[in-house]
């Protein structure tokens, strides 16, 4: 596989381009957002912004939180920097890990937040996951979707007409959006990507005879006017103020003890990363499937483009890494009911050219450290999956 010539991203990134010197599209993003950007410009630009919703509602904005590092440092940020009153909302995808449910208390605490969690029925996330997953090899539509379409259905029903999400698409990927705009995160962007083309009324007409739309209620966008009925501005923060992930996860775990954790298939330095999710070993499992690479070449690219790591260490690091097959693999498998091989034809049937997977080499990984407490909170007993 062709890697960037500075980052270590292959070519089976999603919508990722070279340059004639071999430099990846994100690479070149992340250049312009530190040659090109007036970053003072872009703070005024901020504080305008939040001084025309301040005081108007009940709330000044809403964040959308998962509890991770960007969403966490976002809602620190609004509230001890720029001195707004959000409201917290988030969707509950139904993995969270036991210490991502304690930082979450404890960054609500320290910063005297109202929260409001919303979850669907297991049993429709269950056909959700399992089309997904056939379709898109990607079980994490019910995710995306609760995510991005539930945030702005928040916003309507209570009507808070701003919304502030964390890091801007420009910073990790290559899907049209650039650092020279100020990203809105609307419907458009929905079916671009994140719903991975699937919308919930095309989902229902995949799904069993007894779903109904109704049931995916949570997963629909707002209607258009409803939109602008209330003038909705949503956009990220690291539009306005410069992403730096590692920063980040260090001020959100000096301000509030946001502690971080291990995640499977990436170094432990790294703990910021997406230690909310109990199986984000599986999803990066099955990029690897498909894509040969996995999270750890996404998290050392963006140390090399930050200049603390050099591409000879972190092509270590994805080889010690990346595509191991992760303990959680049996607990996501008893949860879905598939069994492994199933569970691989599907993820094989999504191979990226050129990477091709060869399923008999398999790198068994150790359990995290808290998985022993996941079935208690995900409900389920041996018996019964
Ligand atoms: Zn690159």
């Amino acid at each position: 596989m062709k890697r960037c010539s500075n980052c270590c991203l292959p070519e089976t990134q999603d919508s990722i381009r070279f340059d004639e010197n071999g430099v990846c599209t994100v690479c070149n993003q992340i250049k312009v957002k530190k040659e090109k950007i007036d970053w003072d410009q872009r703070k005024e630009w901020l504080l305008k912004l939040c001084e025309r919703f301040r005081g108007k509602h009940g709330y000044d904005c809403i964040v959308p939180f998962s509890g991770g590092k960007d969403s966490t440092y976002t809602l620190w940020y609004l509230v001890t920097q720029l001195k707004l009153k959000p409201l917290v909302i988030s969707f509950d995808h139904g993995f969270y890990r036991p210490q991502h449910l304690e930082n979450r208390e404890r960054t609500l605490k320290k910063l005297h937040c109202d929260f409001v969690s919303f979850k669907a029925s297991w049993k429709i996330v269950r056909e959700l996951m399992l089309e997904s997953l056939r379709r898109k090899g990607d079980f994490c539509w019910h995710c995306h979707c609760g995510v991005y379409a539930g945030s702005m259905r928040m916003a309507v029903e209570k009507k808070i007409p701003l919304i502030f999400w964390g890091q801007p698409d420009a910073e990790y990927g290559s899907y049209g959006y650039s650092y020279e705009e100020i990203q809105e995160v609307n419907e458009r962007q929905f079916n671009r990507f994140v719903n991975l083309g699937i919308t919930a009324e095309d989902m229902v007409g995949m799904l069993p005879e007894w779903v109904e739309l109704r049931d995916l209620e949570m997963f629909r966008y707002p209607k258009l006017e409803e939109i602008q009925k209330l003038g909705i501005v949503s956009v990220h923060l690291g539009s306005f103020i410069p992403w730096d992930p590692r920063k980040m996860g260090g001020v959100i775990r000096d301000e509030l003890g946001w502690k971080w954790n291990t995640v499977e298939g990436i170094p432990e330095e790294y703990g910021w990363e997406k230690v909310e999710c109990m199986f984000t070993g599986i999803r990066d499992y099955l990029k690897y499937i498909k894509r040969g690479f996995g999270r750890t070449t996404h998290l050392v690219s963006i140390d090399i483009r930050e200049g603390r790591k050099n591409r000879e260490e972190a092509m270590e690091l994805i080889d010690e890494f990346d595509g191991k097959r992760p303990a959680s693999l049996d607990l996501f498998l008893e949860l879905t009911g598939i069994n492994e091989n199933e569970f691989m034809e599907i993820a094989m049937s999504h191979e990226v050219v050129p990477y091709k997977h060869d399923p008999t080499k398999k790198l068994p990984a150790e359990p995290l450290g808290d998985q022993h407490l996941w079935r208690n909170l995900l409900g389920i007993d041996r018996q019964s999956a």
